[in-house]
């Protein structure tokens, strides 16, 4: 059964076939270009609406939601089904008995940015993100993503009718270009039907280099964000296991054929971690990488996640960094911290509050420092296969 945002138009044409021939419209313009809740089309009558909701049924299903303390940050996490078998030790079900995904707004003075998943984890275990380190479990629908900004889009509006949300930026569980198709088929969903332009709309890829590739073949020109977080190979494949297979070389090329052919802006994002990529020579090393492709880079202190043994750089060593790369004629801003308090920062989201189903609002989780000083040269993946060459020293 397609769930309500899965349905394409004709395929909604099909299960109205008996209803005046407006009616398609109204519903796909009500949903899409009004932004409303099925059950919100009072103009459509309550028969039908109850049959596209048999038919069709949303595909989220609300398990929690966190309110931060300044009411500017919303995090939702959505119930929905494994489409894919049973439950396995990697990989165990919530108590919903469904996988968990999550979503955040954030209000800001001038805009408010919704932050979606693509997928129900991830497969590219980076040791430090919270979804890396749990796992893959599978693809979103299109349907399953665009359903995200049309909650959210409601939220924003309810939360002051004036707002609606301007920027969509998929930042959240997943790696977007692991999942292209229906990543990009939400995309223009999202554009064409939502309304929001494509200078509004930012994919971030760990640098799946194919993806990067066929996203500068599309037409909409949207914004690309690479998360980088090293700018030589040996750090970067502890880091980004991807690197691995495609190293630094690679990735500048393919940012440098999207610059080419759609000339929007590429950010780098660069996580701040205390000790590993917060030296003199790493400010060299991104300079001398993002330079030449006018980058902006995106900094933001480590958030400290439960599987990963080190903590983020102190905020004066970030300005410093900062400082830094400007010093070198890189642009780089310091990314604002949303959500720390309700774990909806920047690679916490995981569904750890699947327990607390039904709660609306959770105070702020305490996330335990580590007990101890990183060693030298931490060991920096989780749960990978032994490395090859001198282990970590303990
Ligand atoms: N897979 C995509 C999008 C999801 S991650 C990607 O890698 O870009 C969104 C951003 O959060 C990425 O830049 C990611 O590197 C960053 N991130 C992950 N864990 C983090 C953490 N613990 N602290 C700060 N940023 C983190």
């Amino acid at each position: 059964m397609p769930s309500l945002y899965d349905l394409s138009r004709p395929a909604l044409g099909e299960l109205l076939d008996d209803q005046p021939r407006y009616r398609v419209d109204q519903v796909w313009r009500g949903l899409y270009a009004r932004g409303a809740a099925l059950e919100d089309l009072t103009d459509v009558p309550a028969a039908v609406r109850a049959r596209l909701t048999d038919a069709a049924p949303p595909a989220l299903t609300p398990l929690a939601e966190s309110v931060s303390q300044l009411g500017d940050t919303v995090k939702w996490l959505w119930g929905i089904r494994d489409h894919v078998g049973d439950a396995t030790p990697d990989r165990p079900s919530d108590p919903a008995g469904d996988l968990a995904v999550e979503t955040v707004l954030m209000h800001y003075a001038e805009r408010s940015t919704v932050c979606v998943s693509t997928q129900a984890g991830c497969a590219m275990a980076c040791g430090f993100c919270a979804t890396g380190q749990a796992g893959f479990a599978r693809h979103l629908s299109v349907g399953e993503i665009v359903e995200q900004v049309a909650r959210a889009r409601r939220r924003a509006a309810d939360h002051d009718p004036s707002r609606r949300v301007s920027n969509v930026v998929f930042m959240g569980m997943g790696e977007p270009f692991a999942n292209y198709d229906r990543t990009w088929a939400a995309v223009e969903r999202i554009h064409d039907d939502m309304g929001i332009s494509a200078r509004h709309l930012t994919l971030s890829t760990v640098g799946i280099v194919p993806g990067i590739r066929r996203l500068a073949t599309e037409d909409l020109p949207v914004n690309l964000a690479v998360s980088l977080h090293a700018a030589n190979d040996e750090l970067r494949e502890r880091l980004v296991p991807v690197n691995a297979r495609y190293p630094l070389a690679e990735l500048h090329e393919a940012c440098a054929s999207y610059l080419e052919a759609k000339g929007r802006r590429l950010s780098f994002e660069w996580a701040l971690i205390d000790g590993v990529n917060d030296r003199p020579s790493d400010i060299r090393e991104l300079a001398t990488y993002a330079r030449p492709l006018r980058a902006h880079v995106n900094l933001i202190p480590l958030n400290p996640t439960p599987g990963f043994p080190v903590r983020g750089s102190a905020p004066e060593r970030v300005r410093a960094f900062r400082d830094g790369l400007r010093a070198h004629g890189v642009n780089a801003t310091i990314r604002q911290n949303r959500g720390t308090d309700i774990d909806a920062a920047c690679g916490q989201l995981r569904a750890t509050h699947a327990s607390d189903a039904g709660v609306t609002t959770s105070s702020a989780v305490t996330v335990a420092p580590p007990t101890r000083m990183p060693p030298a040269r931490p060991d920096l993946s989780v749960r990978r296969p032994p490395r090859r060459g001198p282990a970590p020293r303990p």
